[in-house]
Formats: structure tokens, sequence, C-alpha cells
């Protein structure tokens, strides 16, 4: 299996014109470090994208940072981002965009960060600038309050149409749309049309461009796709399980670029 995946590789090297890359960040780019403003990027790899992004149908990194955030740890001003669960886009040169579809939904989010700012930091909990969605935390409260941030992001975000998940020690509300890592895939192959397109992922998260790239091959929309998995210790079976070729760290994922780059 792998070394069909790596002879492909070296085939797509061969006319990069044809294939799309696209990659989380975090775990694949940088490696994971004990807190997420650590995050950095190596030099050779970050390079080694630049040249890349010059020859590639296009580069593509799809992460759940915001898109500016991941502009910045990747810090490459050549390639598309796709932030935030997938509601961001951020093209080369331009400014971060919210997608279509959850646009009409910005101003709700808005009106639920205002009101939770008047209602609920006072007594303590913060609540996050996002933009398209909004983070009510509640970690550093006493329980009761805790209560009353969830009670009242639930009531709110129903009032205002929007999805509530409640995670540990967070309460979020999003516009009630599919986004996600597979929706940005998507959104990539119909803006750039690639013939072929690699996702590199290392997260339950990722899973979503992996099937995405399988559909949009059923549909005949894509010739060839390679999903890629890093592998490690915190990651999904499925990482391993659904990918085309596994890889360790981001030394492997420098490996895999380079042979699309013709220079291994
Ligand atoms: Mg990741």
């Amino acid at each position: 299996m792998s070394d069909k995946a790596w002879e492909q590789l070296r085939s797509w090297g061969r006319d990069p014109g044809t294939a799309a890359i696209l990659t989380d960040i975090d775990g694949v780019l940088a490696p994971i470090v004990p807190t997420p403003d650590m995050s950095e990027v190596p030099e050779e790899l970050r390079e080694l994208l630049r040249r890349l992004s010059g020859r590639c149908r296009v580069v593509a990194g799809i992460s759940g940072r915001a898109a500016e955030d991941a502009l910045r740890l990747v810090g490459l001003e050549e390639i598309v981002y796709y932030g935030n669960h997938g509601f961001e886009i951020l093209r080369p040169e331009g400014e971060v965009e919210i997608v279509p579809e959850a646009e009409p939904y910005k101003e709700k989010v808005e009106e639920l960060e205002r009101r939770a700012r008047e209602e609920l930091e006072p007594l303590g909990a913060f609540v996050e600038e996002k933009g398209i969605t909004a983070s009510i935390h509640y970690r550093n409260v006493s329980p009761d309050v805790g209560e009353r941030c969830k009670e009242f992001v639930e009531r709110e975000g129903e009032r205002l149409e929007l999805r509530v998940t409640v995670g540990r020690g967070v309460v979020e509300a999003r516009p009630p749309i599919r986004a996600d890592k597979g929706t940005a895939t998507r959104k990539v192959v119909e803006e750039y049309e690639p013939q072929n397109a690699l996702f590199i992922g290392d997260d339950t998260t990722d899973l979503d461009a992996f099937r995405e790239l399988e559909k949009l091959r059923e549909e005949g929309v894509l010739e060839e796709i390679l999903r890629i998995g890093v592998k490690s210790e915190e990651g999904p079976p499925e990482m391993v399980s659904e990918a085309d070729l596994v890889v360790e760290g981001t030394e492997g994922v420098e490996e895999v670029l380079r042979v699309l780059a013709g220079e291994s």
C-alpha cells in the first residue's frame, strides 16, 4: 500500500500543476507542544511549502485555529487558509472572509457575545472573540455560575437559531450549518479544480477531510487522492486505518513534500 502511495507522489511530483496539497497544521506542520501559542513550523518545512506553492495547483492549510492565527503560525502569505472549523477563508493577500452560508448568522453570534459579556462576565466567565463562533469559558468559576453560563447560552442560542455545544469548561454557539475540514476540502477542490489532491492530518477532525476526498473521487471530481496520516499516541486509530500512507512526525511530512517537489 505505502509503496504505491510513494510512487503516486513521485508521479504527481513530475506534473505538480495538477495537484492540490491540503494539510492540517498543528501536529502536521507544527509539532504538538504544551500550549498552542508555543507552536512553530520548522523553517525547512516552511521553505518547502513556499516552493511547492509556486508549482502546485494550490497549497491550503486547513485548521481549527482562526485563519489569521493559522497564517501567523505557518508564516506564508502565498498559501490559502481555511480556519475556525472551516468557517473562515483567507486567500493570498486577501482579508479573512466568512463562508457565504455562515454570513447571515454573523450578527446573531455578535449579539450573543454582547449579551454574554453583559450577563456572564460580571460573574467571572470569559467571552472569547472568535468571529463567527462564540466561546464562553467558565473553567475558573464556581459550578453554579458554570450552570448559569450553559443555561444562558443554550437559551439565547435557541432564540437566535444558533447551534450550541458544551465542551470541557466552555460552551460554544455557532451557525447551524455544516462546516468542518471536509466542507473546507470540497471548497478548495471546487475553487481550484486540481486533478489530484492529498490531505495530511493527524487527528479526528481530519478524518472529515479524508472522507470528503474519497467522495470527490467517487464523484469523478478528482482523479487520484492521497490520504496521509501522521501517526501519534493521542490520534484516533482511523488515522492509520483510513490513510493511504502513514508517516511519523514533521520529518515524515517533510519527506512527503520533498518527493512531491521532486527533491527526493
Ligand atoms: Mg492536528
